[in-house]
């Protein structure tokens, strides 16, 4: 189920997260976050970044994904080391 807010941010399950989560589409989340539009697609296509499908057939990116993508750019691939 999607639920469009007042704010223009939607909130819809995410598999991923398993929970209710913020999401933006990719157009609006290059507004909120550090990324292109290309780096966004490519990321949902090697799923470092949670998306759900929309009826139109676009998609809708999870806010928690990006955010926790934004902060951890470059180790994203890397196994996290201690400390
Ligand atoms: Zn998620």
């Amino acid at each position: 189920m999607i639920i469009r807010t007042g704010t223009g941010s939607i909130r819809a399950w995410c598999a991923a997260c398993s929970m209710d989560v913020e999401m933006l589409t990719p157009d609006d989340a290059v507004l909120v976050f550090p990324f292109s539009t290309r780096a966004i697609y490519s990321s949902v296509e090697t799923e470092k970044i949670h998306f759900i499908e929309t009826k139109s057939r676009s998609i809708l990116v999870c806010v928690n994904s990006l955010s926790e993508l934004s902060r951890n750019p470059d180790q994203h691939n890397y196994v996290a080391r201690k400390g």
